[in-house]
């Protein structure tokens, strides 16, 4: 029998009710009920960005989002500081350089939360403001980090500089605690395929009122992105070109399930499924990728394989063996690390299903394994479980 367990960091596992509302036949985007359903959506929609600040949908991935945040408050030849610590960074931070900004790339152990202090003293010998944004990362998906974006905000201010602060929230967004407005982010990035549990397609720009003021001077060209354009329509609830109809739909559904289960409750979850996921991986012996305790993702977890094994031999004969996906090791840590996805629809009985395939896929691989990860977890799992909302 096929069925197919998707247990990547993102895209996530979709509720039925999500892909019903998707289902749905299309509407006019220009008629009265889409009207009504957009007017709602971008009032709800910021909720889980934490702000009262006007959030853009794209119909994009997560990459659109993050070239429509450059675009949008930056000129050409302008400096740009990223944190590259991570594939999801450096990607970005490769955007930057082609759309010709100039970047000030901090290296970094991959392995490793972001050290604020860093953007503080790099900032410091900034005097003349050529900085004109800092761009970090909030949950690494690749390596399973979760970095303290209320930490990066003081660095900034520590050296009292005028960047704008851009954070990519793509993975991090409705799974862990993120606020766009009490945090000071300008720019918040996401996609609809990690937390908000939908199929890729969307992707979002939540913007502060200095990145607004940015984008008025900005002068990269931008035609798709442009964010007035799109903020015009939006104040009567339409898009300038053909929305995704059918994802805002399941959009809709997604953000009430969120409401309903309670967003605290939602990184709760994810916390306790990841604390659980950690316990296999120690169980097993194995080694996490995440070296700085107080940053394991509640969203992802990524798993060094031993010396002597491929990553990606494991994962194949997790795929054929039990038709479960895992994520693949991204950039340096290809063919040496996978990822456990924990993140969207997904609870105590699922997670232990998956940590199930990846233990019978690593003693068919040969890893030899200290305990049973399974027994850990479910230790872990039913010390504080819920009743199921
Ligand atoms: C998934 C992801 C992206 C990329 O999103 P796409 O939808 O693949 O373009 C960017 N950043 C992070 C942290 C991600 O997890």
């Amino acid at each position: 029998m096929r069925r197919h367990y998707l247990q990547i960091p993102g895209p996530s596992p979709e509720p039925e009710e999500v892909l019903r509302a998707i289902s749905a036949t299309t509407i006019d985007h220009r008629g009265p009920e889409f009207q009504a359903l957009g007017m709602r959506l971008l009032a709800d929609v910021r909720e889980v960005f934490q702000t009262a600040d006007p959030v853009i949908i794209y119909s994009a991935s997560g990459t659109g989002s993050w070239e429509a945040a450059l675009v949008n408050a930056l000129s050409p030849g302008e400096e740009v500081l990223f944190y590259a610590a991570g594939h999801f960074a450096t990607l970005w931070c490769e955007m930057a350089e082609r759309l010709g900004l100039v970047v000030r790339r901090i290296e970094a152990d991959w392995r490793r939360a972001i050290d604020a202090e860093r953007i503080t003293k790099i900032l410091q010998g900034d005097a003349g403001g050529a900085i004109k944004a800092v761009c970090v990362v909030h949950n690494e998906t690749s390596t399973g980090i979760l970095n303290d974006i209320p930490a990066v905000r003081a660095a900034i201010d520590a050296a009292n500089h005028p960047a704008l602060l851009m954070v990519d929230t793509v993975s991090g967004l409705a799974s862990a605690e993120y606020r766009h407005d009490e945090w000071g982010v300008d720019v918040s990035i996401a996609g609809s395929q990690k937390g908000l549990m939908l199929p890729p397609g969307l992707g979002f720009n939540a913007i502060s009122k200095k990145a607004l003021a940015a984008s008025k001077r900005a002068k990269m060209p931008r035609s798709y992105w442009d964010w007035e354009a799109i903020m015009d329509a939006n104040e009567r609830g339409f898009w300038p070109t053909t929305p995704s109809t059918n994802l805002l739909f399941g959009l809709e559904v997604a953000l009430r399930m969120l409401r309903e289960e309670g967003l605290h409750n939602v990184f709760e979850r994810h916390e306790r499924l990841a604390r659980a996921t950690r316990a296999a991986v120690r169980a097993w012996g194995l080694e996490l990728t995440c070296l700085d305790e107080e940053a394991y993702s509640p969203i992802v977890t990524a798993v060094m394989m031993p010396a002597g094994f491929d990553a990606d031999e494991f994962r194949t004969l997790v795929l054929d063996r039990f038709d479960m996906s895992l994520g693949t090791g991204l950039g340096q840590l290809a063919g040496k690390a996978f990822r456990i996805g924990h993140l969207g629809w997904t609870n105590e009985i699922t997670l232990i299903g998956a940590l199930g395939g990846v233990e019978m896929g690593l003693r068919l691989a040969g890893v030899p394994l200290a305990e049973s990860g399974v027994e850990a977890a479910m230790e872990v799992l039913a010390e504080k479980a819920p009743s199921p909302v």
